[in-house]
């Protein structure tokens, strides 16, 4: 089978303008006989089913929270990416575009990139039009920020809540849309199946979380945008319920999964503190335009620390090593994240870790707060302030710029972070990889889009800060709403779709099958248990650094992992009622295949490459060291059987218009 990526032809910078002029349209009248279905209300799946039910499609939309609001990209702190160049700092779409191509390591399709940063400005016009309370500077233009891997300012940001307010502004574009009947939202739904009909995708099957009962929904299409599986390493920032299962079920159906080991460790996240946690809390990115990033130069400071005898402030200036400074110094603490997290685990495995574990860094705004504090002085008028005036007032701006992110940090420590560094260290966040799509976000299964978190595009195999909240905006609000006609234009003498064909009883009875399966195991460890051993296999095997051995071992106790689990997992209660113990099987058995997958997928790929980092493939100074003959592709997995290895396809990166280079923020 041949990959086709479909991307227009013509030069990268009219690409889009010249496809939207050219795509086929659906008249308004066949609209509103098409039925489509969004499975998710996140960021992209709240922008997409609004906007589809603002063009008039009939939109069924789905959601196994209780609200659309409870996605996990409330979640998101630091900002979202535009190419507005508010700042006159030499932003532009080309180098948002560049920054985006060259943060992933060369591993993502020009022609998505280049869309991508094109409608990125047209985003933030749409928030600012719902009222997302975007922080203002004093002249009262939008403000800025930066993120890692750039040079420039180009991060809207609502102080450390962006997810939270871009989803107040796409729910109530979406409540208007409920409200006037163009979109029928199923909340506490989880889709359980997807349905083929002649190989195209023609609805779902779902579970209502509260009674129990299993429901069929047909429509001419099926839109995914349940978001990323980062949960299959147990311990991650992701919301407990982010899972894999919709898209795992349209991968068992026929869908490539695109780069499925492409996973972003994010450097800055709250260290694990003990064997029984069960989720990992994230500090913004944003907090590393002032933080400084460092651990004692020296082992028995170090050592001192770990064992409580010394503080961090103990720690004389020239004692310590900003390390991020001194390896980068042209990006210093705002490389890109698989860069700094890379970097910090150095640090820590040469004996250098400031916790108790040893497994963390320091992220100081001692520096931050002088600087602050000394501009604050001169704005007021105080020429000769005192050290106390200085701190006060730099603690100041430091909260209003930062103030939720340090209250959560002290909550969860109990340590002040304007008196104390920090201590931070890496853990899973986003994963690159997802749905394999074209550039119309259609899957390889006919009708069947997956967009967001959900999908592999754009991002190659590392994501820059704050360009998942653009990406996401920008496939529900601006890129399907086009390309979804492209599809449905074919559609329209498709009569409502019937959910008594056999394939929806097919699809139906395996999955209460599967659900029963799994009641009547009547094992001895808990579905929690399991997943706890599957993360850890994974982050141990599959995680910030991989190699041949580790990915072989991974593979095997995955294997023997699934097994032991279809023995000897305890899913007490019963299958027509609410049942939370069966929601959490159904993620974890998914998981426990993805695992796999995952796996296969990094040990393929003998390179490294973004979050992708092979041991055996490193430069003489531990940066990732790509090999652009062999492996400059997407790689695109078909399920084939459990026990059968899946079936790779490549689709070739073609760089037409950047030049590939070795990747450096030195
Ligand atoms: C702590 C944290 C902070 C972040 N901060 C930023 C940031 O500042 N900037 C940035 O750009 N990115 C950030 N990110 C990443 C970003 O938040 C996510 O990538 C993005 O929000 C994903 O949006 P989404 O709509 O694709 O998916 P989600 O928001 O995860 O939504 C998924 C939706 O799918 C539904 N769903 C899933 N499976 C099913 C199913 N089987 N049946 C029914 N419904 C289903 C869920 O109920 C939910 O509605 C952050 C991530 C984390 C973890």
């Amino acid at each position: 089978m041949k990959i086709e990526s479909n991307i227009p032809a013509g030069p990268l910078e009219s690409k889009w303008t010249q496809y939207k002029s050219k795509v086929p349209l659906v008249s308004p009248a066949n609209k509103r006989k098409l039925d489509v279905i969004v499975v998710g209300s996140g960021l992209a799946g709240a922008s997409a089913a609004a906007s589809l039910g603002e063009l008039g499609y009939n939109v069924s939309c789905f959601t196994f929270h209780d609200s659309p609001r409870r996605a996990h990209s409330i979640a998101a702190q630091g900002g979202i990416n535009a190419a507005k160049n508010y700042m006159n700092d030499g932003d532009s779409v080309y180098r948002l575009f560049y920054d985006t191509i060259k943060g992933g390591d060369y591993r993502a399709r020009e022609a998505n990139v280049y869309r991508l940063a094109e409608v990125s400005a047209a985003i933030i016009d749409q928030a600012v039009a719902q009222g997302v309370p975007f922080a203002r500077e004093y002249g009262g233009l939008l403000e800025n920020r930066s993120f890692g891997g750039v040079q420039v300012s180009r991060t809207f940001y609502a102080r450390g809540q962006t997810g939270q307010q871009l989803l107040i502004g796409a729910y109530q574009s979406l409540s208007r849309q409920i409200g006037l009947g163009n979109v029928k939202m199923y909340n506490r739904h989880e889709m359980l199946e997807l349905v083929l009909v002649d190989g195209k995708a023609k609805g779902i099957i779902v579970r209502n979380l509260i009674t129990g009962k299993i429901q069929r929904f047909g429509a001419h299409c099926v839109v995914l945008a349940t978001g990323g599986y980062g949960n299959v390493f147990y311990l991650s920032t992701n919301a407990m319920g982010c899972n894999t299962t919709a898209i795992w079920k349209a991968v068992k159906k026929g869908a490539f999964m695109g780069n499925p080991c492409y996973t972003q460790i994010h450097p800055t996240c709250i260290p694990v503190s003990g064997d029984y946690q069960s989720k990992l809390t994230l500090m913004s990115e944003s907090l590393r335009n002032d933080g400084r990033v460092w651990v004692p130069a020296k082992k028995e400071d170090a050592e001192a620390i770990r064992q409580g005898k010394k503080m961090a402030n103990d720690i004389a200036e020239s004692d310590r090593d900003y390390f991020l400074e001194r390896r980068y110094p042209a990006f210093g603490n705002l490389v890109p994240r698989d860069v700094a997290s890379r970097a910090a685990k150095v640090e820590c495995d040469k004996g250098l870790g400031v916790s108790p574990t040893g497994l963390a860094v320091y992220l100081d705004f001692g520096a931050a707060i002088r600087r602050y504090g000394k501009s604050k002085a001169n704005v007021l008028g105080l020429h000769e302030p005192d050290e106390k005036t200085i701190v006060r007032l730099g603690e100041e701006v430091v909260s209003e710029k930062y103030g939720n992110l340090f209250e959560m940090y002290e909550k969860i420590t109990g340590e002040n972070p304007y008196h104390t560094p920090m201590k931070i260290y890496p853990a899973v966040h986003y994963t690159m990889g997802g749905l394999w799509v074209d550039y119309n976000l259609e899957t390889n299964i006919p009708g069947l889009f997956a967009i967001g978190e959900a999908n592999f595009s754009d991002h190659g195999a590392n994501r820059l800060g704050a360009s998942a909240l653009m990406q996401g905006l920008a496939d529900g609000y601006f890129v399907l709403p086009y390309t979804i006609g492209n599809y449905l234009s074919a559609e329209i003498r498709s009569p409502k779709v019937d959910t008594t064909h056999p394939a929806f009883d097919e699809a139906e009875s395996k999955v209460s099958q599967q659900i029963q399966q799994l009641l009547n195991i009547k094992g001895k460890q808990s579905v929690e248990s399991f997943h706890r051993r599957l993360g850890k296999i994974m982050w141990d095997h599959c995680g910030m650094a991989r190699n041949e051995e580790g990915l072989k071992q991974a593979r095997q106790a995955i294997r023997a992992l699934r097994e032991e689990f279809w023995k000897d997992v305890y899913v007490p209660g019963k299958a027509g009622e609410f049942n939370p113990e069966i929601e959490k099987a159904g993620r974890v058995m998914d998981f426990m295949e993805l695992g796999e997958l995952m796996v296969v997928d990094a040990l393929h790929r003998r390179e490294s490459c973004g979050g992708h980092f092979r041991e055996e493939y490193q430069t003489e100074e531990g940066e990732t060291l790509r090999d652009d003959q062999e492996f400059n592709y997407v790689a695109a997995w078909q399920w084939t059987d459990l026990n059968k290895d899946p079936e790779l396809f490549k689709e070739k990166l073609e760089y037409e218009f950047v030049k590939i280079a070795s990747r450096s923020y030195k």
